[in-house]
């Protein structure tokens, strides 16, 4: 019946997943580097700069992994699998702070291609945008209005400063749909990194994944992504279809 509408499939399989009769999008819950900004790139030399400064073995590659984590969370996995323990409170902010610090030492990041033009269709469609972050790193944070003007409400963003347990942990979207007092099934998620993609699916959200680095797509299927795009672009072109058949496609309950 509803299957020859686009996307009817992938919807269909999430509404069963989550026991929903429809999705009704009233809300986007938006993260931020990799989504926004095309940040990844210097979040994971600024990491791999500190950790190897530690005399703590590591990857570049693997800080992609971690997106999505507080800085906190990020410091004590590798503390714990180098040392055996987590960081003392009080040095795990102190190395997040540095790691700030040479995160703002790189070149300035870029909004991401595709980004502005998906936040604008939102926003003409009606839906309310909410920042969902774990990131608290303010020399991006602080460029989202001259950047994404009129798109997040001052009061609808969830970063670092408000949440206790960051992304994979579902806290962060439910803080967002409060912010938003939307529920669960009034909610679309957007994400570009496995960790993020299981919290926005955890927070019962109709999650979209977009690959916009070195993850594959199946990482963000394997996560929970009822959707996933190869490029924030494709994404945004896709966007107006997707809601479209968002407020079409109904599940029958069983
Ligand atoms: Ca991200």
């Amino acid at each position: 019946m509803n299957l020859h509408i686009p996307y009817a499939t992938d919807i269909l399989r999430f509404l069963h997943r989550h026991h929903y009769t429809s999705v009704v999008p009233k809300a986007a819950l938006i993260d931020m580097d990799g989504t926004l900004y095309d940040s990844m790139k210097n979040h994971t030399a600024a990491w791999y700069r500190l950790i190897s400064e530690l005399g703590i073995p590591c990857t570049r590659e693997e800080f992609y992994l971690y997106e999505g984590r507080t800085g906190t969370a990020t410091i004590n996995l590798l503390f714990n699998r180098h040392l055996g323990h987590e960081a003392d409170p009080e040095e795990a902010l102190r190395l997040y702070k540095r790691k700030t610090e040479y995160f703002a030492e790189l070149p300035r990041v870029e909004p991401m291609a595709g980004a502005q033009e998906m936040t604008r269709i939102l926003r003409d469609a009606g839906i309310t945008r909410v920042l969902v972050t774990g990131s608290g790193q303010s020399s991006v944070i602080s460029r989202l209005n001259e950047d994404y003007p009129g798109i997040f409400a001052d009061d609808l963003r969830v970063t670092s400063h408000n949440v206790t347990h960051g992304k994979p942990h579902p806290e962060p979207f439910i803080k967002a749909m409060q912010m938003a007092r939307v529920s669960p099934s009034q909610c679309i998620v957007v994400e570009n990194a496995p960790l993020g993609v299981e919290a926005g699916d955890r927070a019962g959200a109709f999650t979209i994944g977009v690959t916009t680095g070195p993850i594959p797509p199946a990482a963000l299927e394997e996560a929970g992504a009822a959707v996933v795009f190869p490029s924030m672009p494709a994404f945004a072109q896709a966007l107006p279809t997707l809601l479209l058949s968002l407020l079409t496609v109904h599940d029958i309950p069983s």
